[in-house]
């Protein structure tokens, strides 16, 4: 392609499309790249999309015909597994529908659709192409190098939002491939169950909608976290484990799926259900840590392929669109001073460490520690057996006194443990590692 452009966005994600859109807006000639024969086409997420990131980049969208949205979440459960028993946390607010706070989705759908509003706001749209590498001046990005026979691409700037395996930031050397324990492998299954079923299931109306995280006994001893979502027709089910613990353990994560459905807290949801769609896809979890450099000279980089995940709150998308719509911002102030430098394009490094994204990300960055350093089997077996193992003690009636069960209840989570100081420890361990 002869033509130069001022921007070329790899990936049509929700960073890319963010990116894309924002540069388009703006009047800068923008070319989006991306790999899937339409955006969306092979992407995997769980489901939960946030209001008001997509607010501010398509302000009216929900007065949409139609949005792509499947359910708006009026309640979020809390799950604490053990093998044939759970404890549950949940909050309900009719607050979340005034206004909105998330919504299910599916990434076929809402890539595509957030995608063609960069496309009509001015970007041009590459799909079924690949960028393998970027193309150099000197020690300056001058574009890309795509799978197209004569597919370089040459532009002022590169931005990148390619995804967790972002093959782009591996070439460029911005950051080696991720440490086992720095990603997740999740596996997920769409289930499509009748609308009635899914209302009366979950004790939902209308287009109300559920969250489920569930983490402990099954995920069979290894780091990791399964979710449940309620769409208009069918239910996103999946688990993702850390994959160093996967190796370790030897574990085919479609196995670890295959029980979950099994368990009885789960078992009468999907029931009947039929399967429509298995994907699998990395998670990047190695949080603050493992953040790489974010711009240079002529390029940024934005989303999963700079690891911008809070695990912890299961927010990605929304990251990523944050992430996206700063970059182009940076980028359209580069473009007004004609200068594309490392120095100018610090400006995006500047303007996401002030945003919540880098605060949240920073309030966590022990998480990964304490995940990689705890064994795994205390926390996501032997604690949550135990805390299981205690409600149920609490709540039988069988004429022991309720002093007796609560002295046994606080016996079993020490002993799982390893003992009370242990337990203080880990105690003291995960405030820290939750609090910066
Ligand atoms: P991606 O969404 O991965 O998009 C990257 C795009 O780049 C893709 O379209 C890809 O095809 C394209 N691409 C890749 N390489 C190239 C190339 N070389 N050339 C051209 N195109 C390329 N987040 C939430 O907010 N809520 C959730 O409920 C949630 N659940 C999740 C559950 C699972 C199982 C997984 C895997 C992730 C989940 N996430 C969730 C995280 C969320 O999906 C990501 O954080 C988010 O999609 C990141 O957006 P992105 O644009 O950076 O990357």
């Amino acid at each position: 392609m002869n033509e130069k452009f001022d921007a070329v966005v790899v990936g049509a994600g929700p960073a890319g499309s963010a990116a894309a859109l924002t540069l388009a807006r703006a009047g800068l000639k923008v070319i989006l790249l991306e790999r899937g024969e339409y955006p969306g086409a092979k992407n995997v997420f769980g489901g939960v999309l946030y209001r008001q990131q997509i607010e501010e980049l398509v302000p009216d969208f929900l007065s949409e015909k139609n949005p792509p949205i499947e359910r708006y979440i009026v309640e979020q459960r809390m799950w604490m597994m053990g093998k044939d028993s759970s404890t549950m946390l949940s909050h309900r607010n009719a607050a979340y529908s005034s206004p909105y706070n998330c919504f299910t989705g599916l990434r076929a759908k809402f890539d595509q659709w957030f995608a063609e509003k960069a496309v009509a706001a001015g970007a041009l749209p590459v799909y079924e192409t690949c960028a393998v590498d970027v193309i150099r001046e000197g020690d300056r990005v001058v574009g890309v190098r795509t799978d197209r026979e004569d597919g370089d691409i040459y532009a002022d700037v590169v931005i990148i939002a390619d995804g967790v395996n972002s093959l782009l930031g591996k070439a460029m050397g911005v950051h080696r491939e991720w440490n086992p324990d720095e990603v997740s492998l999740a596996v997920k299954e769409i289930i499509m169950l009748p609308k009635e079923k899914i209302e009366d299931r979950f004790g939902v109306e209308g287009d109300e909608g559920v969250t489920v995280e569930f983490m402990g006994e099954t995920s069979k001893g290894m780091a990791g976290m399964g979710f449940m979502y309620t769409n208009k027709e069918s239910i996103s089910l999946g688990i993702g484990v850390m994959v160093g613990h996967l190796r370790e353990k030897k574990v085919k994560p479609h196995e670890l799926l295959d029980e979950v459905k099994k368990h009885p807290s789960i078992r009468k949801l999907i029931q009947g259900g039929e399967v429509k769609e298995y994907a699998a896809h990395l998670i990047p979890e190695g949080g603050f840590h493992s953040i790489p450099p974010m711009s240079g000279s002529g390029w940024c980089i934005t989303g999963d392929a700079a690891q911008l995940v809070n695990f912890v709150h299961r927010e990605g998308t929304n990251l990523a669109m944050v992430s996206g719509r700063l970059a182009a911002e940076a980028v359209i102030a580069c473009k007004a001073k004609g200068d594309f430098s490392a120095a100018a394009m610090k400006q995006y490094d500047q303007a996401i460490r002030a945003s919540f994204v880098m605060a949240d990300l920073k309030k966590y960055k022990g998480m990964h520690k304490l995940l990689k350093e705890q064994d795994p089997e205390l926390l996501f077996e032997r604690l949550p057996r135990a805390v299981n193992q205690a409600a149920y003690e609490m709540f039988l009636v069988d004429g022991a006194t309720k002093a007796e069960k609560q002295k046994k209840a606080m016996q079993l989570i020490k002993q799982a443990a390893g003992g009370t100081m242990n337990l203080v420890k880990l105690g003291v361990k995960g405030w820290r590692s939750i609090n910066g």
